[in-house]
């Protein structure tokens, strides 16, 4: 899509996503399939959360009429005003970004999952101020697998207790681990991280927590991660093309 000038400067963030919106999800769609078939997995197995950030709310409407109905986003007020124009859709919401404590009310009230919980005063903030009529808040905990310390996530050390606590707040329900290694085009590296996140899961079951969710994967190492059990992937790139602006 180069349309010169004049399209770069309407639509910005399009310009380098290659055929329809429809082609890039299914494309995606059939990269998903093709890594379940490889790992001995079926495809319903794994589910897409297409990362709408940065883009605006006609793009979601374009991937929604695709037939893409669960939607993933880092910046709040981004969301929140993307969500008011797409309110006659029945669309799914993820907050997958840092969590400032001042913005936990909104975040409680207006999406479904939360993937980026890494300590227990936000988890419990969430909790509380998730609203009784809406069921609990579905939650995975973010997981520090590349131990960089300016990344957020909780450390493996630290996991277990939070997984425990996070386990006893009525408004939420944990779900699981998320997790955002180090870029690596070494598709062995990106495995080793992902296994790990998939070996954490696993001793947390074995602990007794009830958990089914693996959010890992993007759109450079789904691959990887849907080989090492990932069950949702986010991805934003292929399906959306490059972002070239921090917020819509
Ligand atoms: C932006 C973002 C993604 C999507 O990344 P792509 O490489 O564009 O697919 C996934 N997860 C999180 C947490 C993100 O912030």
């Amino acid at each position: 899509m180069n349309n010169g000038l004049e399209a770069s400067k309407l639509e910005p963030e399009m310009t380098r996503a290659a055929g329809t919106p429809c082609e890039r999800l299914r494309a995606v769609e059939a990269r998903m399939a093709r890594a379940a078939n490889a790992a001995g997995r079926t495809a319903e197995t794994v589910r897409l959360l297409a990362v709408s950030k940065t883009f605006g709310a006609a793009a979601v409407r374009d991937m929604a009429a695709c037939g893409q109905r669960e939607f993933g986003e880092s910046y709040l007020q981004e969301a929140l005003d993307k969500q008011g124009q797409l309110a006659d859709l029945p669309l799914v919401w993820h907050f997958i970004g840092p969590i400032q404590s001042n913005k936990t009310r909104a975040i409680a009230e207006n999406f479904s999952w939360v993937h980026g919980v890494d300590r227990l005063k936000v988890a419990e903030r969430l909790s509380v101020q998730r609203p009784a009529g809406l069921p609990p808040l579905q939650v995975c905990i973010e997981l520090n697998v590349s131990g960089e310390a300016s990344k957020g996530g909780v450390s493996a050390a630290g996991l277990p207790a939070l997984a425990d606590a996070v386990s006893n707040l009525p408004g939420l329900q944990l779900r699981g681990l998320m997790a955002i290694p180090a870029p690596t085009v070494d598709t062995r590296a990106q495995r080793v991280a992902f296994r790990r996140v998939r070996e954490a899961l696993d001793d947390l079951i074995v602990r007794g927590h009830a958990l089914d969710t693996l959010s890992m994967g993007m759109s450079a190492d789904l691959e990887a991660a849907i080989q090492e059990g990932a069950t949702i992937v986010r991805i934003g790139t292929a399906l959306f093309g490059e972002r070239t602006r921090k917020h819509a």
